[in-house]
């Protein structure tokens, strides 16, 4: 089969669920079909196959995405196009968790991939498209770190570098390890050299990518060597350096010192908590306890008195009583995050906290996550009021949602930040540039000035 050719010229449209690392799948899938002569295109209109980059870390996704795909019946081909039924493939962790089970709950579906076969495909779909008949292809594990493939960044002047793939953690309410296997690492040099090239190629903000960065290099090196990794990538000249997602038990001093030695190690980090109860903690075995989480904390605000710091919590895991959830608040509370992500748990089929049962009622839950999402803005906000006034240097990366004249981008503590577009200056030419901005109003999700 001539994969080029029977992708020539064929509109393609991809919708990505989920995490970072998914989003950067869908960075090499654009990449590899633009490569064999595919357009991409920005709505499912003008589309002729749409790709789905599916995440099943929460079982709503599942649903959502099946609604999405069954809704597609009924929007007609691009004008022109030459084929009989829009392809529809699906990939991600739905993909390599159901496979072939897919194609029999949605026979409209053309093709499925897993996560360890994104350079599969270009295959898979000339293959539906050749054969009319669906095209599967989900493997157990990947045989090498996928760095070959192409990739098509969203925006030049940010990207995003995988430095490993999996996770060995096994917390008992994820999914990742069965979908994404056990942590594999890519070699310092692979990285430092594409880094490199970014930087060459102009790009101003690099945002290392693992399930778990802290372990990076273990697999390879028998220790982790992440602290090591930073400087690396550091030194390559890198304006703006950035990474997730952290495991607050493998987050050592040496990585903690980068935040205060290596200037352009942003001052903001993802570390994920879930749960400020120990006894929850246990029961998701995250390893930690809430001390250690505090103590951490305590080491990363001595390094770097302004870093901004976010994180997940899980309401509602089975078993979380009154006192866990009171644990939860008075840590979010303590801590003063510059966001919070909140989740209410919801089990996934395969992982041993499925097995728990749930014995809190719903309405319990859905008032503890209320309470929990009041603190949580009113902490946002007050962290926010210590910018105001202050000179920020700003990535630009477009327009407020709300008003195209109202530029919107990020501070180095990774804060949206809205100011005018001044008077006579045209917006691409601003668009990933870095600009000082006078901070003169903070609110909860984002700071408001004008640039200086
Ligand atoms: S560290 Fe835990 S939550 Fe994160 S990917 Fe690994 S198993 Fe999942």
């Amino acid at each position: 089969m001539t994969t080029g050719h029977h992708l020539d010229n064929r509109t393609f449209h991809v919708i990505t669920f989920g995490c970072q690392m998914n989003k950067h799948d869908s960075e090499r899938i654009v990449g590899m079909l633009e490569s064999y002569g595919a357009r991409q295109v920005q709505s499912v209109e003008e589309s002729e196959i749409v790709i789905f980059m599916t995440c099943c870390v929460r079982a709503a996704a599942e649903t959502r995405l099946k609604g999405h795909v069954a809704s597609l019946k009924n929007i007609p081909l691009p004008e022109g196009s030459t084929l009989d039924q829009r392809i529809i493939a699906i990939g991600g962790c739905i993909g390599q968790n159901e496979a072939g089970a897919l194609i029999d709950e949605l026979p409209h579906v053309s093709a499925v991939f897993g996560t360890f076969n994104l350079s599969s495909v270009p295959e898979l779909l000339a293959q539906a498209l050749e054969t009319h008949s669906p095209a599967v292809e989900v493997l157990e594990a990947a045989d090498e770190f996928p760095t070959c493939l192409p990739s098509h960044r969203e925006v030049p002047w940010s990207a995003w570098l995988p430095i490993s793939i999996g996770c060995n953690n096994f917390c008992t309410y994820c999914i990742v390890p069965y979908v994404r296997g056990r942590e594999k690492s890519r070699t310092l040099e692979d990285i430092t050299a594409e880094a490199q090239t970014l930087v060459d190629q102009g790009v101003k903000e690099i945002t290392l990518l693992g399930q778990n960065v802290n372990s990076y290099g273990r697999d390879l090196y028998g220790e982790p060597r992440f602290a090591d990794l930073l400087k690396a990538v550091s030194d390559t000249g890198i304006e703006r350096l950035r990474f997730a997602t952290s495991h607050p038990k493998d987050l050592t001093d040496e990585v903690i010192a980068a935040f205060r030695d290596l200037p352009n190690v942003m001052p903001a980090l993802h570390l994920p908590v879930q749960s400020g109860s120990n006894r929850i903690l246990d029961k998701m075995n995250r390893r930690y306890t809430r001390e250690h989480y505090l103590g951490i904390v305590n080491k990363l605000r001595e390094a770097c008195p302004n870093i901004a710091l976010s994180t997940d919590i899980i309401v509602g895991f089975p078993g979380e009583t009154e006192q866990d959830f009171q644990d939860t608040y008075d840590l979010i509370d303590e801590i003063g995050y510059h966001q919070v992500f909140t989740f209410i748990y919801s089990p996934r089929e395969g992982t041993p906290a499925a097995e728990l049962t749930q014995d809190t009622p719903r309405e319990v839950i859905q008032e503890r996550f209320d309470r929990l999402v009041n603190l949580v803005q009113a902490k946002a906000y007050d962290a926010n009021q210590v910018d105001v006034g202050a000179r920020i240097p700003v990535l630009i990366e477009g327009v407020s949602k709300r008003d195209s004249s109202i530029l919107a981008g990020k501070s180095p503590k990774n804060q949206t930040v809205h100011a005018p577009i001044p008077e006579g200056t045209d917006l691409d030419e601003l668009l990933g540039t870095i600009v000082e901005v006078e901070v003169d109003e903070a609110k909860t999700w984002y700071l408001k000035g004008h640039i200086i």
